[in-house]
């Protein structure tokens, strides 16, 4: 999908199907659950990473610069996005990925070199350091010139991509529902979501981090600077549904979950993200979070790349 303008990127956002989850649990609740499929909007550039890269990619060609710079693992969704926007788009894209170069890439990588995406393998220690001037220095005098997007595509104009999902999201439904969930990384998606959503309407963040340090402060910060506003009420970070972490091997109840799941609704679910958010639901309507009668939508943010590295089920 090749977009040039916001309104154009609101279009297709207000087109993205909302589908009513058939699953016992919820049911059970009284609660509605509504999925947002964003994940059908491209087979290779969807979810919240097609939201998220939209006004970098703008400020990129309005700053002059023909080459992308980001960073990420061997089953980064985001250097998966940036790689077929890049080539779709027509920048070069550089993709600095932790650790050494294996001898075979994982699906992700190979289909962002297939795509032009030039990868570079920085050490680990080197990779920690990936924000700091010195390092940036490097790339710039060894690569050239580059727009920077952070690791995740965790930055402002990304966030603002995501406030425009809110604002169709609130078209779609005509305001009438309760929260929107989503499953939240470094968090910069559900500040925009929260942004864009109708301030009445709590956005939900379910982290799939283990150590969540500093991530209610990094979505607050993000908040604040698209609202241009000290008040931020209308969202809520989730933990305790991390399963043991970012990338970490499943537990066996997740897996049993992932199953049951993908067979009730017919839904496919990325392991990483999508899973744990609807795990936490799951869990959540159990404890009778939700009032009954509550209409809860669930943003599937895609991710399902990533399901290639993985025995799904
Ligand atoms: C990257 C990603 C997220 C997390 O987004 P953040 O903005 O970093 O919180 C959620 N879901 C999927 C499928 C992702 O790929």
């Amino acid at each position: 999908m090749l977009i040039d303008s916001a309104d154009e990127l609101m279009d297709i956002a207000r087109k993205v199907p909302m589908q009513r989850l058939e699953h016992k649990v919820f049911t059970d609740a009284g609660i509605e659950v509504l999925v947002r499929r964003d994940d059908l909007i491209d087979p290779d550039l969807s979810g919240n990473k097609f939201y998220k890269l939209f006004f970098n990619l703008r400020a990129a060609r309005e700053q002059g610069f023909s080459r992308l710079l980001s960073f990420g693992g061997a089953y980064s969704n985001h250097l998966h996005a940036l790689a077929a926007a890049g080539n779709r788009h027509g920048f070069n894209t550089l993709g600095v990925v932790r650790g050494e170069r294996p001898a075979q890439l994982s699906p992700t990588l190979s289909d962002a070199e297939a795509w032009g995406m030039q990868l570079v393998f920085i050490s680990r220690t080197d990779y920690g350091h990936k924000s700091e001037p010195e390092l940036l220095a490097e790339l710039q005098s060894r690569y050239g010139g580059f727009y920077l997007i952070p690791e995740g595509g965790a930055n402002l104009a990304g966030a603002r991509g995501m406030q425009l999902l809110g604002r169709a999201l609130e078209h779609q439904l005509k305001g009438d529902y309760t929260a929107v969930c989503m499953a939240c990384g470094t968090g910069t998606s559900v500040a925009g979501l929260a942004a864009g959503v109708d301030s009445t309407k709590l956005a939900l963040g379910f982290s799939v981090l283990k150590g969540e340090g500093g991530l209610g402060d990094a979505i607050s910060t993000t908040y604040r600077q698209i609202c241009k506003s000290g008040i931020d009420a209308n969202w809520r970070l989730i933990t305790g549904f991390h399963a043991g972490g970012y990338g970490k091997k499943h537990p066996e109840y997740l897996t049993q979950f992932w199953q049951d799941f993908e067979r009730s609704s017919g839904i496919p679910l990325d392991p990483v993200y999508t899973l744990k958010l609807f795990w936490g639901m799951n869990s959540l309507a159990q404890q009778g979070y939700w009032p009954r009668g509550s209409r809860i939508v669930a943003i599937h943010s895609g991710g399902l790349q990533g399901r290639r590295g993985f025995i799904c089920p």
